[in-house]
Parts: C-alpha cells; structure tokens; sequence
C-alpha cells in the first residue's frame, strides 16, 4: 500500500462517487481515515453494514473537523448549502474539492462561504454509472477516466499538483479546465444526452400499449443501448440542468435543429442526405473507444 496522501477525508454525501473514492483510498492506503457525512439514518446505517468508509457521522461539521482534504459529493443543488454549513469547521491549509457535474454555478455557490486559508479546487470526474446511493460505488470507477479540475485564479498550484496527485493515484487522468468551458463541453458529451435518453422512454411511455409489452421485449433494438442512461438519479439530473442552464439549452437547440434536417431528410425521401450523414457521424463515433 501507498503512504497514506491525507491524514483524515471527509466526504460529505455517500453515494456513488464518494463511495467509490472512499473504497479506492482504502484499498490503496491513500487516506489514514476516511470520514463520511450522510443525512439520512439509512444511508449512514447501509455505509456501516458494508464497511463503506472507516467512521459515518450525521454531523458535517464533525466530519470536517482536522480534515485535511474535504470532498463535497451532493447534488450540484446542494453545494451552497453544505459549504456553507461546514465552511466554519474548516482546518486551515485544507483543501476542498467537489465532484459536481457543473463547474460554474458550483463555484458561484461554494467559493463565497470558503475562509482564506482553505484551497477550494473544483473538480469533475468523468465517471459513473446509472446507480446511485451507498451501495452503488467501487474502487475501480475512476480507472482510466478523466477526471477535470477548474481551479480558480488564485488557487494554490501546491493545492492543486497535490489534488491531482491523488486523482492520479486513484486512476484517472487529470486535466485542468475553464469553468464555462467545461460546462459547454459536458452540456454536448453528457447532459443533453441524458435529456435526450430520458424524452426516449417518456415516448415509449406515451405507446402504453407497446411499452408494457414490446418495447422491454425488443429493447436490445436499440431502446435499451441508448435509454441505460435514463435510470440514473433523478434529484442529481434535475439539478445538472437547473445549474447547466444555458449551455444545455444552447446544445438542446442545435440537436433540435439537426433532428429537423434529418426528419426532412427521411419525409422527401432523401437518402443521399441520410447516408452522407451517416457516414460522417460513423466516423466520428468509430474515433471514439
Ligand atoms: P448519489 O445520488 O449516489 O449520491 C448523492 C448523495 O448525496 C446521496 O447520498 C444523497 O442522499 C446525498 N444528498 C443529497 N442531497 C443532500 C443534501 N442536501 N445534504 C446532504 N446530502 C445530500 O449521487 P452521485 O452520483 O454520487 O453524485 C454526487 C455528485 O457527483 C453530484 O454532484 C453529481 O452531479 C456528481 N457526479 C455524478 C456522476 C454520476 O454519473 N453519477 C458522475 C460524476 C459526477
């Protein structure tokens, strides 16, 4: 096992990503103790029965108390609220992180509550699955995955190379990243498609008469390729769109202009334009492991 990196982690949330942190830090020695916040008594009772990290804690601030890196793992929604809670508990020369999927409004809502002293590097890993919740993590999420930070202009370069470090350690690639930009890229590679995901199995839903039936039965069409995605957890997506707003809809309204096309394209019967298109799209997709 590694020297541990951290003396003491607070996660704060203990669902898919701050499970999976906190198996991967253990299995690898990476954190002296791992600390996890959880509201609800069945959350902290299921992070205790399986051993999800080495001490549970209904109060945020007692996690946070002499940790030397802090975690937030809720719905983007609920960043603002937490910091704010733990912002007094702070150990000083603590860093902070996130790993909401919105980079922007997280920051808009954190940075203000953070005192001098503590390092807040907001960061993204492009990792996860369509479960959630404390049962749902595993040490091996972040392998091979990105993982991206958007530091702020006066954050800490020690801060930041010793965040990375850790990410490292966990398996992912690090990279560093605008805020905006980041929203813009993650609006196109994840957020419109889970929307798009989600719109497919409210169609499906709308042919009751299919979907009870054929639709389940013939899903691997297609339907069930495409749709996984939709199962995911609803307070986390409404909250990615509430926080995405503008880049989301930017996105929505380019795929809306493309479907236009196409529908065109299938109603004129216009083939050449289907096939160009999708030679062109295959392309793309082949150049994409
Ligand atoms: P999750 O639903 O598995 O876990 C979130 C946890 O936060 C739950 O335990 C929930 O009870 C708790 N929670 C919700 N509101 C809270 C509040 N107000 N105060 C305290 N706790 C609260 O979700 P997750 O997938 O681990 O997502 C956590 C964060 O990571 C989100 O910001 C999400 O955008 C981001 N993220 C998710 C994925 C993914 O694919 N699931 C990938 C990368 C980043």
């Amino acid at each position: 096992a590694a020297a541990p990196m951290f003396r003491r982690v607070a996660l704060i949330g203990l669902g898919l990503i701050a499970g999976s942190m906190s198996l991967a830090m253990r299995e690898s020695g990476l954190a002296g103790r791992v600390v996890g916040y959880a509201r609800s008594d069945e959350t902290r009772d299921v992070a205790r029965e399986i051993g999800l990290v080495d001490e549970v804690t209904d109060s945020a601030a007692e996690a946070v108390a002499g940790a030397d890196l802090v975690v937030l793992a809720v719905p983007v929604g609920a960043m603002g609220a937490v910091a704010a809670e733990i912002a007094p508990h702070l150990a000083p020369g603590a860093i902070l992180t996130d790993v909401g999927s919105v980079k922007q409004s997280v920051i808009e809502a954190v940075a203000p509550h953070i005192p001098a002293g503590v390092h807040f590097i907001p960061g993204h890993p492009l990792a996860g699955t369509e479960h959630s919740g404390p049962r749902s993590g595993f040490a091996g999420l972040f392998r091979n995955r990105w993982w991206l930070l958007t530091p702020l202009p006066d954050s800490d370069p020690a801060a930041v190379a010793r965040l990375s470090d850790l990410v490292r350690a966990l398996g992912a690639n690090v990279e560093t990243m605008e805020p905006a930009h980041h929203d813009l890229v993650l609006a196109v590679t994840s957020h419109a498609p889970h929307l798009i995901a989600y719109t497919m199995v409210g169609v499906a839903d709308h042919l009751r008469r299919v979907t009870d039936d054929e639709v389940i039965k013939y899903s691997a069409a297609g339907f069930r390729d495409f749709t996984r995605i939709a199962a995911s957890d609803p307070t986390m997506w409404r909250d990615v769109f509430l926080h995405n707003r503008e880049a989301t809809l930017d996105i929505l309204g380019r795929f809306a202009e493309e479907l236009f096309v196409l529908q065109r394209a299938i109603r004129m019967g216009d083939g050449q334009h289907l096939h160009d298109y999708f030679t062109r799209t295959r392309a793309i997709r082949r150049g994409i492991i």
